[in-house]
């Protein structure tokens, strides 16, 4: 969290990123008080859902005239609540396919057959990249998307996370 807590401290609190935040109308995302969370160095800050409900459009740290890299900063939350395990469910499922099928997203009869119409060859990674895959997910440090910690002590698990469970 010091580390965090260093590149929050040069927030002025102008909430230039909480006007400019695309999430913010939808789910009700406040940057500037995560960025004061982490500048006080709030080590609950990662459990909640606030990680998970950034997009990451970078549209807040192109206009923080701190130069503090906000996006950045809920990328470290997202991997540190990944980490122990605090992952909703969508993320994990997402990241359980591209293990599996190492395509982030299904491969459907209906991606075949639009694929056909457009003279694409069938599409599939083949095991020897799915292996490869993995070998370099696990050299990367990507944690287990099967880890959890116990429900009661999960945002995302008792219902605090509403929002990140409909992403
Ligand atoms: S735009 Fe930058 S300085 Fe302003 S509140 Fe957000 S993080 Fe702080
Ligand atoms: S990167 Fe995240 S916090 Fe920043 S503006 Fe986009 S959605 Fe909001």
């Amino acid at each position: 969290m010091k580390d965090l807590a260093l590149k929050a401290a040069l927030c002025m609190q102008c909430q230039v990123c909480g006007a400019a935040c695309t999430a913010a109308p939808v789910n009700g995302l406040r940057p500037r008080e995560v960025v004061r969370r982490a500048a006080a160095g709030d080590e609950t800050l990662h459990q909640g859902p606030d990680p998970w409900l950034c997009v990451a459009c970078y549209a807040c740290a192109a206009q923080c005239r701190a130069g503090i890299d906000i996006s950045e900063l809920f990328y470290e939350l997202r991997n540190r609540a990944a980490a122990e395990g605090r992952i909703p469910e969508p993320y994990r499922a997402v990241a359980k396919q591209l293990l599996a099928t190492g395509c982030s997203f299904p491969i459907t009869k209906n991606t075949g057959r639009m694929r056909d119409a457009l003279g694409l060859p069938a599409f599939g990674v083949s095991g020897k990249g799915i292996a490869e895959l993995n070998t370099l997910c696990r050299e990367a440090g990507m944690p287990d998307p099967d880890k959890r910690v116990p429900a009661a002590a999960d945002a995302c698990a008792t219902g605090a996370c509403a929002a990140a469970k409909e992403v």
